[in-house]
């Protein structure tokens, strides 16, 4: 595979921004190699600078549930660029998908648009805070909500302890008002609320954790966080950022049962461009400026453009139900990646999934529910099942964490090319 021009404009790319990038998973360090840098997209598939076609598992990290340059999202945009493309003033794009967002959802009753998932998550803390009054968050040791700096932390040692900053430039003082508990622990997570509970302002989780590998929780166990935060008046915030209209239209909340007091949204909601978003009881939604003492703004927030695509994709899905054609079309195939994994490979996999969301986990075959079981072969093994695919045109997430998501514009032959590769990438994999 010729890869040229991705070099040299990687060599360039690096010169003026840090890692060539401006996202870290895009630059490779996880897989190593040089990254591509894509030129076109259409349907399931990503075409590169030098011309090299894959079959795409990565879906702009999640939102192009419809694929590539889906037509009808693709008209919206257009139509509305045609009146133009920022006003910075009350519209029509916004109120009309809100409209239909809460309509579809009932546990918003009133929602905000931002232009990110860490946006939306960083607001709703600030909201929960302003709401409660309290000062502590409780989050999960494996969820990701976004680059805020009080949730960008991971636990401190012992159980229920405070937290300590994830990254350089995080104040010990911020991380302390970050409670950081495992995964899948009830007796965590019950000494957690024993201890703090009275000052926790919120907790917050993914209900289908999806950035740290694929780690499903057990429903009794979001049950069990759900009474927790009743009984302590902590608010619980879903981040439903990677899982909201990806797992159903509601997300987990719909699949759950379970009622958060807030949500928040990001990569789906927007069908491919900027939109976050966080909603919830009206009640809490209220203290938001200008009604209430809650500030939060956006210069460029619900841009017609990106609401439009959002508000285009929404109807889609409302129209289409895409999930159960996706699930059982995740479950065929990710069941034959297994057994093709299982003769071939010198090593344990277990394919985690749910719905059109999946993760490999290398050397290990059990479920795994929380970042300590994830098998210390995870990183190293990946790699080279990537770079296996890579060569092969198929292109899935440049890390062993991530996770990869099918589209409804991935078709049977396209996956049938992918079984055939994989017969291929998985025997020169070296344990
Ligand atoms: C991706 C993600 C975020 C951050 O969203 P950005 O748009 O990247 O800022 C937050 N929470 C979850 C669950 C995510 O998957």
């Amino acid at each position: 595979m010729n890869t040229t021009k991705s070099e040299q404009l990687f060599e360039r790319a690096k010169k003026v921004s840090p890692g060539g990038v401006h996202s870290p998973v895009r630059g490779f360090r996880g897989v190593g190699g040089t990254p591509r840098f894509i030129e076109s997209a259409k349907g399931s598939r990503l075409t590169d600078v030098d011309g090299n076609e894959y079959i795409d598992f990565c879906m702009s990290w999640g939102p192009l549930l419809f694929g590539h340059q889906d037509p009808e999202i693709g008209e919206a945009i257009k139509g509305a660029l045609s009146k133009g493309w920022s006003y910075g003033a009350a519209e029509r794009y916004s109120l009309e998908f809100a409209e239909d967002l809460i309509k579809a959802i009932p546990l918003l009753e009133q929602v905000r648009f931002v232009s990110s998932g860490t946006e939306a998550v960083m607001s709703a803390i600030r909201l929960a805070r302003g709401y409660t009054g309290r000062d502590f968050i409780l989050k999960f040791d494996g969820c990701y909500h976004g680059h805020a700096d009080s949730l960008l932390v991971r636990a401190g040692s012992g159980l229920a302890e405070m937290a300590s900053p994830d990254s350089a430039g995080i104040s010990s003082r911020t991380a302390s008002e970050t409670i950081v508990v495992p995964l899948d622990d009830d007796k965590a997570l019950e000494a957690a609320f024993e201890v703090h509970g009275k000052n926790l302002a919120a907790a917050i989780v993914e209900p289908l954790p999806a950035n740290n590998g694929l780690l499903i929780q057990r429903p009794e166990f979001l049950k069990k966080l759900e009474t927790l935060c009743r009984k302590h008046g902590t608010l619980l915030i879903f981040d439903e950022v990677i899982s909201g209209f990806r797992v159903a239209l509601g997300g987990m909340a719909e699949l759950t049962g379970i009622k958060p007091d807030l949500l928040t949204y990001g990569k789906i909601i927007g069908g491919g461009m900027p939109v976050g978003a966080y909603g919830g009881r009206k009640e809490i939604m209220e203290k938001i400026a200008p009604t209430g003492p809650v500030y939060q703004a956006g210069t460029l927030s619900a841009n017609p453009v990106a609401m439009s695509a959002g508000h285009a994709m929404l109807k889609k899905i409302i129209r289409e139900n895409p999930y159960p054609k996706l699930a059982a079309t995740g479950e065929r195939f990710l069941g034959e990646l297994q057994s093709i994994a299982n003769n071939t490979l010198l090593f344990p996999t277990h394919i985690q999934k749910f719905g059109s969301i999946s993760w490999m986990i290398c050397n290990g075959k059990e479920t795994v529910r929380s970042i300590e079981k994830i098998p210390g072969e995870q990183k190293a093994y990946y790699a080279q099942i990537f770079h296996g695919f890579l060569n092969e045109g198929v292109y899935f997430a440049p890390s062993g964490y991530e996770v990869g998501f099918l589209s409804t514009a991935h078709t049977d032959q396209d996956l049938n090319q992918v079984l055939e590769a994989a017969k291929k990438v998985f025997k020169n994999v070296k344990a």
